[in-house]
């Protein structure tokens, strides 16, 4: 955005941007532009400037162990962790050796995108309790859902990660037919609580009270395919057609 002034920002080169880092594969900094032009009108601007590739770095696998136990706790596990965002610094990890390097950062770009980063969608209640609105499970499944929209748009194949696998990217896209791409989209790149309970309402008027807390019980349990048992009744006229 411009300044107060109404005159135009001059035209010229940009200044000189720090040199990328290291070992990053090339194919990351097209994606963020993406994620900006595609989901930008949802994301604060103050997110929107974050997403860069000089937050990212690929570290050794026994950098990238010592690193996660750092930001995550020190009985957290790294084993089979590709990737981190860590939402108290907004630094994005990624660990070396790994095929799909490219996807992994834009993974974790889009947990930096997302309504309140690493913490997105916990709720506290009037004693302080965390409350899991949404869940580490359809968390992961909605960021996923993101990632391949943008994947597909630069011939990034997404499609064999666990959570396309495992069908909880599945729950998401039925949700998303469900209530539509802007309810969604401002629920998980928007600003704080109001947009989620949004999203949170719109299932339980279309499906019935209670949707979903089944749902996202179901999720955490890892029955994906029971969630869309309980989603799928519902999407038929006026929704739009679930992927198939
Ligand atoms: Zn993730």
């Amino acid at each position: 955005m411009g300044g107060g002034t109404g005159d135009p920002p001059p035209e010229g080169p940009a200044p000189a941007e720090p040199p990328a880092p290291p070992a990053l594969p090339t194919e990351v900094d097209a994606p963020i532009q993406d994620i900006k032009d595609t989901f930008g009108d949802f994301i604060p601007q103050d997110r929107l400037d974050g997403l860069s590739a000089d937050r990212v770095r690929v570290l050794s696998s026994q950098e990238f162990d010592q690193a996660y136990r750092a930001a995550r706790g020190r009985g957290a596990d790294p084993r089979g962790v590709m990737g981190f965002y860590d939402a108290t610094t907004g630094q994005i990890r990624i660990r070396a050796g790994k095929a799909r390097l490219g996807l992994t950062a834009l993974h974790e770009q889009m947990h930096a995108a997302s309504n309140g980063g690493e913490f997105n969608w916990l709720v506290f209640d009037s004693h302080d309790n965390i409350v899991p609105r949404v869940g580490q499970k359809l968390k992961e499944a909605f960021t996923d859902h993101f990632t391949n929209q943008i994947a597909r748009n630069h011939a990034l194949d997404n499609s064999d990660t666990l959570y396309n696998a495992d069908g909880r990217v599945a729950v998401a896209e039925d949700i998303e037919s469900l209530v539509g791409e802007n309810v969604v989209r401002q629920a998980y790149f928007g600003d704080g609580a109001e947009p989620v309970e949004d999203m949170i309402r719109a299932v339980d008027e279309r499906c019935g009270e209670g949707t979903w807390g089944r749902v996202r019980q179901l999720c955490e349990n890892g029955d994906f395919a029971g969630a869309r048992a309980v989603l799928r009744p519902h999407l038929g006229a006026g929704a739009a057609p679930a992927a198939p």
